[in-house]
């Protein structure tokens, strides 16, 4: 297999690869970055981010996500297709299969592979992407003040969710498979006692309806009983909020996860167990889960990968 040496791997191109790009680019330490399944990363599938500091106007997602590239590209940074299919990280430098064709051996290596948000699996999810359908409330939530909005799911994601999104919308429904909440109890409570929240226990949603985007829910009520219902729901938007699955299933045989896969990191350091291997942004955050957050910590990456490289005088 063709094999190439660099000084710093960046794998993943949302605001954790990009940013740790560019500061690598800037730093002088010729990084290669490859961008993954989803070139771009999450933002691509938002239509509107309108809380990344910079923009009082708002930015479409996949336009920031190109104006991170360039400003990656300005200082150098060589961007390429391709996935990661295997690691070796047992010993330095690092090894990174592509496409399982080529082998990078990386002195340095930033793991921004991100986390991709679980849907349920349904067709009409795919039809109203972006139309009303949405995983992430704190970026798509404004857009339903005063509207009718559903969540789905039961654990801490989706009360919190819930609960941001009452303080916007007219009335909440939290649909839960179950007939009680996985969440914590003080979520619980929260959830409960909200007057704008209504949960519906024992329900599963089984499509959406719409001319122009989402216009309502089929539900089903105790599905699979013999007093199982089936009726329609008037909502406007469709948030999932059924967890989401941290991109880090390659490094796990060398690093540590925690019980879902996200990669364990040092304090408030990007830094894994492994020397000059760090992960970045939503691979190793289960509680931010922000672009600016996943920025901050490429950067922070990118800062440690120099100061390595510096320190081994490479
Ligand atoms: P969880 O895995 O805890 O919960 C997922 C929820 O989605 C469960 O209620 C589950 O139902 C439901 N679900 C999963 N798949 C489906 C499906 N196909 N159809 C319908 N419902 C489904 O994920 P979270 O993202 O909520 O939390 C992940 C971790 O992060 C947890 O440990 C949580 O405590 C933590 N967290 C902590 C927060 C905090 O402390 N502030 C905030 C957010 C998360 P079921 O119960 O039936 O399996």
């Amino acid at each position: 297999m063709e094999t190439e040496k660099v000084k710093c791997l960046i794998i993943g191109s949302g605001p954790a690869g990009y940013t740790a790009a560019i500061y690598a680019g800037r730093a002088n330490i010729s990084p290669v970055l490859y961008e993954g399944l989803q070139p771009g990363g999450q933002l691509t599938t938002t239509t509107e981010v309108e809380n990344f500091p910079g923009y009082p106007e708002g930015v479409d997602g996949p336009k920031l996500m190109e104006d991170l590239r360039s400003q990656a590209q300005r200082f150098g940074a060589d961007i390429r297709y391709g996935i990661a299919t295997a690691s070796d990280l047992s010993q330095a430098p690092y090894k990174i299969t592509i496409d399982e064709e080529k082998i990078i051996e990386a002195e340095t290596l930033i793991i921004a592979t991100g986390a991709t948000a679980k849907y349920l699996g349904l067709e009409d999810e795919k039809k109203y992407a972006g139309m009303g359908v949405s995983a992430c409330a704190t970026c798509d939530g404004f857009f339903y003040r005063k509207k009718v909005v559903a969540v789905v799911g039961g654990g801490d994601t989706a009360c919190e969710e819930a609960i941001y999104l009452a303080g916007l919308a007219s009335k909440v429904y939290l649909i839960v498979r179950k007939s009680f909440l996985r969440a914590s109890k003080i979520m619980q409570e929260r959830v409960m006692n909200h007057s704008k929240i209504e949960v519906l226990f024992e329900h599963n949603a089984t499509g959406l309806f719409g001319n122009n985007g989402v216009e309502g829910v089929h539900l089903v009520k105790r599905k699979g009983e013999s007093d199982e219902v089936c009726y329609d729901l008037a909502i406007d938007g469709f948030f999932l909020a059924i967890g989401h699955q941290p991109n880090s299933e390659i490094f796990k045989p060398y690093l540590d996860t925690d019980e879902v896969g996200y990669i364990k990191i040092k304090g408030d350091s990007p830094c894994t167990k492994v020397p000059g291997v760090f992960a970045a942004g939503d691979v190793a955050d289960p509680h931010y889960r922000q672009a600016i957050t996943a920025a901050g910590s490429g950067c922070k990456a990118a800062i440690e990968a120099e100061r390595f490289l510096s320190a081994k005088g490479l």
